[in-house]
C-alpha cells in the first residue's frame, strides 16, 4: 500500500521533530497532487504504523494540495484539481511543476509536566 510508505516516512520525520519525552498529540501534513494519496487511507496507515508506539492515538491531519500547473506559451500558474487542464491562451500541454511534496506543516506536542487543562482534575 502506497500510503502505508508514506505513513512510515511521515514518522521518521516526526520522530525527528519531536523533543525527547515529548507526546504527540497532533500533526497535520500537506501533500502535492502528484503524491497521488488518498486522505483515508493515509489515516489508516497511520493508526497502523502508530499502533504500540508512542505516537499511538496522535491526530493526524491531511491536506490535499491540487496540481499546480504552468503555461510555457503564456507563463500563467496557476493550480487545478486536475493534471492535464489546458491552458486560457489555448495551450493544451501545460507543465505541472512541483506538486510532488509532502510537508509537515504542524506538529503540537505535550511535556510532561506540563499537563493540559483537560487533564487537570484536582480543580474543583
Ligand atoms: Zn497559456
Amino acid at each position: 500500500m502506497h500510503e502505508l510508505s508514506i505513513a512510515n516516512e511521515l514518522l521518521n520525520v516526526v520522530n525527528e521533530n519531536t523533543p525527547p519525552g515529548a507526546r504527540v498529540v497532533s500533526l497535520s501534513v500537506q501533500a502535492g497532487a502528484m503524491q497521488a494519496i488518498d486522505a483515508d487511507a493515509l489515516q489508516f496507515a497511520w493508526q497502523a504504523v502508530t499502533q504500540d508506539d508512542s505516537l499511538e492515538g496522535s491526530r493526524l491531519e491531511v491536506e490535499l494540495l491540487p496540481w499546480r500547473l504552468e503555461c510555457d506559451q503564456c507563463d500563467r500558474v496557476w493550480e487545478s484539481p486536475e493534471a492535464f487542464e489546458p491552458c486560457t491562451c489555448g495551450n493544451v500541454r501545460p507543465k505541472v511543476t512541483g506538486s510532488d511534496e509532502l510537508l509537515l506543516v504542524s506538529l503540537d506536542v505535550e511535556q510532561p509536566g506540563e499537563p493540559t487543562e483537560s487533564l487537570n482534575h484536582s480543580q474543583a
